[in-house]
């Protein structure tokens, strides 16, 4: 095992990383922007490292400073959490390059999966089913653009290959908007990713979304822990992620499952990911694969009993999974709800001091958030203060819980969307399960 890593994150996954760590007698280094020097995690840090100024350009993002941060602080590995570097090829090399670890998957993993077109053509290599849709890359020729459109049948979406957190996407419904809507994306994706390279798939009217937590080692063992239902969109950014997903059978789970550990052990992939997919009438369609420990990982850790940090470290230090596919069990229901710095009913970002921080407690909740009371919600940076999750045997008693926690929550000085999430746990739709990905924005539409 490691003696000591680097942490290249910030905010609450900062804090789940070095918990972890701790839990595994791993010293961690903890570095931050100089927005981020009051952190609850830097406190507690033994080491702490100030790697630039607020702009996450100059700091989070800021390769040289963070790799020089380990160096001067004898780290062995990074841990890069989710968003910022932690699905930068580029970022992984360096990284192994300077002689650390990467606590993630291989740079060719990352870079394969980085680009949803590649990712597709591997996933159809390795037998995992895919959203119907253009071969690889769309062609400039507007004539072969409107034979593939035709042939997928309207309507179809634009995506940019390069895409992520939601953005790059365009929906066409007739041939009249085909071409323009195809190079807009372009346009846009080139300059947003740097890649002007689009693609095209089926427009799925009412999918969920659902998604496999995969673990895997060096040795070629790979493991699913279950699924995690994503649906509760705005934006198509999560709000709310639930585990199990209601009325999925086990069967078809389990088939879906397989097939993703499969093609990890094909691909070599290393580490924890997720497989994306739309479910739609008894089918799931791969979109993409996440090569990092996600935001909603907690809901997969409170029905599985696996840490799934922790095992990221283990694996990354060369260790075997300690369990097989056959020890995972499922047990009873996880919920959680992302709290949002933000208007509950507006979107609008609200940064500023915490005046009064009340988390909730009592059996089966469990709050992931590096804030407390005088806490000051930096504006420079993603509007998440923290998540709160909770368990029960069946989904009825998770819903309880969370309605409890919720009422409990107490935040003071800046706006979130607690109210938002309170009102949800007592709508019908979402209580009776189930609802697709546009059910909160239809919601949201509808109480204005
Ligand atoms: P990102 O990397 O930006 O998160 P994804 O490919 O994961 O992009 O898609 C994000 C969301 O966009 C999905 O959860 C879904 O709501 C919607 N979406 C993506 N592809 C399709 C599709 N083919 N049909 C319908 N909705 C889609």
């Amino acid at each position: 095992m490691f003696k000591k890593i680097l942490i290249a994150n910030r905010g609450e996954i900062a804090l789940r990383i070095q918990r972890a760590c701790r839990e595994l007698g791993v010293k961690a280094v903890m570095v931050y922007s100089e927005a981020d020097r009051d952190a609850k995690y830097v406190k507690l840090a033994e080491e702490a490292v100030c790697i630039g100024p607020a702009a996450s350009g100059q700091s989070y993002l800021n390769m040289p400073a963070i790799i020089s941060a380990a160096e001067v602080t004898d780290a062995e590995a990074i841990h890069p959490g989710y968003g910022f570097l932690s699905e930068n090829a580029d970022f992984a090399e360096r990284v192994e390059k300077s002689g650390f670890q990467f606590i993630g998957p291989t740079p060719e993993s990352i870079r394969i999966m980085g680009d949803k077109v590649s990712a597709k053509q591997a996933m159809i290599r390795a037998g995992v089913p895919c959203v119907p849709g253009s071969e690889g890359e769309l062609p400039d020729d507007p004539v072969q653009i409107r034979r593939i459109a035709k042939s997928i049948g309207y309507p179809v979406i634009i995506k940019a290959a390069g895409g992520g957190g939601g953005r790059g996407m365009r929906v066409v419904h007739t041939e009249a908007a085909l071409i323009n809507a195809v190079q807009m994306t372009k346009a846009e994706a080139g300059a947003a990713f740097g890649n002007p390279a689009v693609y095209m798939e089926k427009f799925l009217q009412n999918p969920r979304h659902i998604e496999i937590q995969i673990l895997a080692d060096k040795h070629r063992n790979a493991v699913y822990l279950g699924e995690r239902d994503c649906s509760m969109q705005r934006r198509h950014q999560k709000v709310i992620e639930e585990a199990p997903a209601p009325g999925i059978p086990r069967k078809l789970i389990e088939k879906i499952g397989e097939r993703c550990t499969a093609a990890c052990k094909k691909i070599g992939y290393r580490g924890a990911g997720t497989f994306e997919f739309l479910y739609e009438n008894g089918e799931f369609y791969f979109i993409e694969m996440n090569t990092r420990v996600q935001v909603e990982h907690p809901v997969t850790e409170l029905i599985t009993g696996v840490d799934i940090v922790k095992t990221q470290i283990m694996v990354a230090a060369g260790e075997k999974l300690p369990f097989t596919q056959r020890q995972i069990e499922i047990r009873g229901h996880a919920i959680e709800c992302r709290v949002n710095a933000e208007d509950p009913y507006k979107f609008v970002p609200s940064p500023g001091r915490i005046t009064m921080w009340h988390a909730p407690g009592g059996p089966g909740v469990r709050v992931d958030s590096h804030v407390y009371t005088n806490y000051f919600v930096p504006p420079n940076y993603d509007s998440m203060i923290g998540k709160i999750i909770v368990h029960g045997d069946t989904r009825e008693q998770a819903l309880a819980r969370m309605r409890t926690a919720l009422l409990e929550t107490v935040v003071e000085g800046i706006n979130t969307n607690i109210p938002l999430h309170r009102e949800l746990m007592v709508d019908a739709k979402f209580m009776a399960g189930g609802t697709n990905i546009h059910y909160l924005e239809e919601w949201l539409s509808h109480h204005k």
